[in-house]
């Protein structure tokens, strides 16, 4: 098995154009063509992990927060940072950091949350933008099928939970060939009228790329008219936070209780905008700029981590933040990632980390 393969795959997953202008998700160190014969998750790719990995002999670490996050100039192990590079470039290990890409989608980070919360339906909290586009694309009738094929297989037509949307009307295309052409229907120097289609779908932004090319090999015209339109329409799958209804109101303090447990934390809150719960915002990791969001969706509580002293006044009453630490927050992403990469390559060694990457400790 090639890193590549596995990465590929994650990149369906967690599509890299999804993460923020700040991260570094992808592959940190090592090459896609290195063999691998296993995988550690981690949260966190400290020293102590790249250890584990070579101490139990994989030579790939998956990591939600990727280790380097800008420009390295020098590498003589002053810090931890150089020194995991440094590290695993010694012992051939490759690092891939799977981040903000896969809290920005509606199966990652807050998905697992939201699981355990016992939440079953829930939706993105601020959806992204840019994320869509449309594509044309003008058709002889005969090979509409064909093409809208190759569309839908290369990731287009999808409007949320719905595939293989698609929108036909049907027209005259004109052309006239000129020498150099090398034309699938006509002569050059001829007017030609042929019945066409036009198809239209909605593609991802990132899967733009793999449609037009699909598209291209399915269509039977040595040149493909087509356009790419810009829309507004945000995407209901992509975008960052999340929130759902609890099945029944909870009394706010056995929320709290419950939340505790969950996540094995203390957590810091401001006070309860009313005796119940029931409405949920979720933001693994740091939330805090979700939370004009989280009540414009009307939730009871918002959970979340790294809130400021004076950012917690901007609950006003309104609705409960819960801060239960980013670690915290976090940590079912290792379970999120590992189960992933079990499903897609049953036979293939998938390792969780075993060191505590959390660099806070409770007193
Ligand atoms: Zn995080």
């Amino acid at each position: 098995m090639r890193i590549g393969e596995i990465i590929a795959k994650l990149e369906q997953w967690a599509p890299p154009y999804l993460q923020e202008s700040y991260d570094n998700s992808g592959l940190i160190v090592g090459n896609p063509s290195w063999e691998t014969s296993g995988v550690l998750v981690a949260l966190d790719c400290l020293e102590s992990v790249v250890d584990e990995a070579i101490a139990k002999k994989v030579n790939l670490i998956v990591a939600h927060h990727p280790i380097v996050f800008s420009g390295l100039k020098r590498f003589n192990g002053r810090s931890y940072i150089e020194r995991v590079v440094m590290k695993a470039i010694k012992h051939d290990i490759a690092i891939y950091a799977i981040h903000t890409n896969l809290d920005n989608v509606l199966w990652g980070v807050n998905a697992k949350i939201m699981e355990l919360l016992g939440i079953e339906e829930f939706k993105i909290l601020q959806p992204m933008k840019n994320t869509l586009l449309k594509f044309q694309v003008y058709v002889p009738e005969a090979d509409a099928t064909k093409v809208a094929e190759a569309v839908y297989a290369a990731g287009g037509g999808k409007v949320s939970a719905y595939e293989e949307c698609s929108f036909t009307t049907s027209g005259i295309g004109t052309f006239k060939p000129t020498e150099g052409t090398n034309p699938t229907i006509g002569a050059i120097g001829v007017r030609e009228s042929v019945a066409e289609v036009k198809m239209e779908f909605m593609v991802p932004a990132f899967a733009k790329f793999a449609v037009e090319s699909a598209a291209r090999t399915a269509h039977p015209y040595e040149e493909m008219a087509h356009e790419w339109i810009s829309v507004e329409n945000l995407a209901t799958e992509f975008g960052a936070g999340a929130y759902g209804i609890l099945d029944q109101s909870i009394d706010f303090e056995a929320f709290l209780k419950q939340v505790k447990k969950a996540f094995g934390t203390t957590i810091k809150y401001t006070a309860p905008a009313g005796k119940t719960v029931q409405k949920v915002a979720v933001c693994g990791g740091s939330g805090s700029f979700l939370l004009g969001a989280a009540m414009s969706a009307g939730a009871d509580v918002f959970i979340t981590a790294d809130y400021k002293y004076h950012q917690f006044f901007d609950a006003e009453g309104k609705i409960s933040i819960l801060d239960v630490g980013h670690f915290e927050s976090e940590q079912f992403t290792i379970n999120l990632i590992a189960d992933f990469i079990e499903k897609n390559f049953p036979k293939f060694a998938v390792l969780k980390t075993e060191v505590n990457t959390n660099p806070i400790q409770y007193y």
